[in-house]
């Protein structure tokens, strides 16, 4: 199964490494051909190279869309060397073969986060060099293809174990990675174009990410994991730099993500706001006049859930809130930045680990959620539905005051970010029970609940937090059972979205409990 290499055809963007890689194959007797760019550079280092317009008999034409597309170099990629009729119609038409192929592609994926404008997109879509790429890793049996600069040693080493010759299972391999990247490549012209086209639509796209990095587990320890980003350059957990800390682990990033999108909520002119993730549920969400407070405050809804939590602010990291941070054990900290006295701070915390983001998430930017199922994947817009507080319909007798509104607000926003049943008591902007992920409503209603009676035991107060509080509902109440727990619990206002077959029943329900209600007729479900 070992297939010898005596003539190499590199064309690549990407001249990195090049040169040297060049050099090496000359050294162990391998021919190299190349395209235009390619061959000046190698060339220039001194190399003995043919240039591809010599074997095809056509210049490189139309700004270089035409360079390689030819019989005489896709017959000698494709032609099965053990195959008499392909033997004889490489002989017949003078075609050579083509052993090992280096390719790496126009950056079309860079071209496009950098925000270039349509056309120059356009022309970044390589054609050559996919076919080649496809050419090669289709003929494996014979043809070693490499398309990334970090396989050039990986090749020499193989090269030199066998006699200038590489294994099957080698050339297997790099087919595999190379099939991963031309669908990966092609997946990112297709976003692209469905973004360009603003038809960010779940019907007619392709999917695909970059490896970002191979994580050491999943969710549990025998699950292996990798992360894979999909070039946005929208802030985020797979955008921000982290500053300090062990490296981020597959729970981390999904929490952290949790943590950076509620947070991102609320805006720079919003105050200061900080959301505690756990298990990607918040535990606490609060704003302040200081960001040191906010995060206090947001403690103060769970502190047993905060331990070991996901941090995010939504403003530079200060010192005096990183060090009110650092009294306990935190997994992750992301914020727009972190002054250089906080940094000081943690970095006294070895194992904390911090990121930081140019800006917040937009949170009605549009983009898509995928979902995997056995046997598939659910494709959906994300759920950046934004509440007019102008759609908002009082449906009871007494109607909100303004704090409560404000509250109210709040924790609609809060509750887009819980998994549904979701149940979030606030109060003064901060959260004071958060009931989450449960199979009942009124469950999620008795958990926040009971937590809030818990925290106010813990601090020592004599009333439970949720005393003069309002809460929300991510989706309607079907009975008034979960309505009334909130009013038991003290909840003076309701805000949900209504749309129960029994309306009515949970609207006089309210109406006799004294309670101010809102609908937002607009619902917030999170599995
Ligand atoms: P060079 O810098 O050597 O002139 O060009 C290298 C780049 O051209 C590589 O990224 C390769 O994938 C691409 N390429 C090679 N052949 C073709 C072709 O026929 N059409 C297009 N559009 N790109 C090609």
């Amino acid at each position: 199964d070992l297939a010898p290499v005596r003539r190499a055809l590199l064309s690549v963007s990407d001249k990195t490494g090049l040169i040297e890689l060049g050099r090496a194959l000359s050294e162990r007797s391998v021919e190299l051909v190349s395209t235009g760019g390619s061959a000046k550079t190698l060339r220039e280092a001194g190399l003995d190279v043919r240039d591809v317009v010599e074997i095809t008999g056509f210049p490189e034409m139309m700004d270089g869309r035409v360079k390689t597309l030819h019989p005489m170099v896709h017959g000698g990629l494709l032609a099965l060397r053990d195959k008499d009729e392909h033997v004889t119609a490489m002989t017949k038409h003078g075609i050579g073969p083509i052993d090992l192929l280096v390719v790496n592609l126009y950056p079309f994926e860079e071209t496009v986060a950098k925000g270039t404008d349509y056309d120059t997109c356009i022309e970044n879509i390589d054609i050559g060099g996919p076919a080649m790429i496809r050419a090669a890793a289709k003929n494996h049996a014979f043809v070693s293809v490499v398309v990334d600069v970090e396989d050039y040693q990986p090749l020499l080493a193989e090269l030199d174990a066998h006699d200038g010759q590489t294994t099957y299972a080698f050339r297997q391999n790099l087919a595999l990675t190379a099939y991963a990247r031309t669908g990966a490549y092609d997946a990112a012209v297709s976003s692209w174009m469905a973004n360009a086209l603003a038809q960010e639509t779940p019907r007619r796209r392709a999917f695909a990410g970059k490896l970002a990095q191979g994580l050491r587990y999943g969710e549990n320890p025998h699950q292996t994991a990798a992360f894979y980003t999909d070039g946005s350059a929208r802030p985020g957990v797979a955008t921000a730099a982290q500053v300090q800390g062990k490296e981020l682990s597959y729970n981390n990033i999904n929490d952290t993500d949790a943590a950076f999108e509620l947070v991102s909520e609320f805006r720079p002119e919003d105050g200061p706001a900080c959301a505690i993730i756990k298990h990607a549920n918040p535990c606490g969400v609060a704003r302040g006049d200081s960001l040191r407070e906010a995060y206090m405050r947001a403690f103060d809804c769970d502190r047993t859930s905060a331990f070991g939590g996901i941090i995010a602010l939504n403003r530079a990291l200060d010192a005096a809130t990183a060090e009110e941070i650092a009294q306990i054990f935190t997994e992750v900290v992301i914020a727009p930045g972190a002054d250089d006295a906080a940094r000081e701070v943690f970095a006294k915390k070895k194992n904390l680990r911090l990121l930081t983001t140019e800006g917040l998430a937009n949170p009605t930017e549009a983009a898509l959620m995928i979902k995997q199922v056995s046997g598939g994947y659910l494709v959906q817009d994300k759920d950046n539905g934004a509440l007019d507080p102008h759609d908002l319909k009082v449906v009871t007798k007494r109607k909100p005051t303004d704090q409560e509104m404000t509250d109210m607000l709040f924790a609609w926003r809060v509750a887009k970010h819980v998994k549904s049943n979701a149940i979030v008591y606030v109060k003064d902007g901060a959260t004071v029970g958060v009931g989450a992920g449960q199979m009942s409503r009124v469950d999620s209603c008795r958990i926040a609940a009971r937590k809030a009676e818990d925290m106010a035991k813990e601090l020592g107060l004599d009333h439970p937090l949720t005393q003069g509080s309002v809460v929300a509902s991510d989706a309607f109440f079907p009975f008034a059972d979960g309505l009334l727990t909130a009013a038991e619990a003290g909840a003076s206002a309701v805000i949900q979205p209504g749309g129960s077959m029994r309306d009515d029943d949970v609207i006089a329900a309210a109406n006799e409990a004294g309670l101010a209600m809102v609908l937002t007729g607009m619902r917030h479900f999170r599995h």
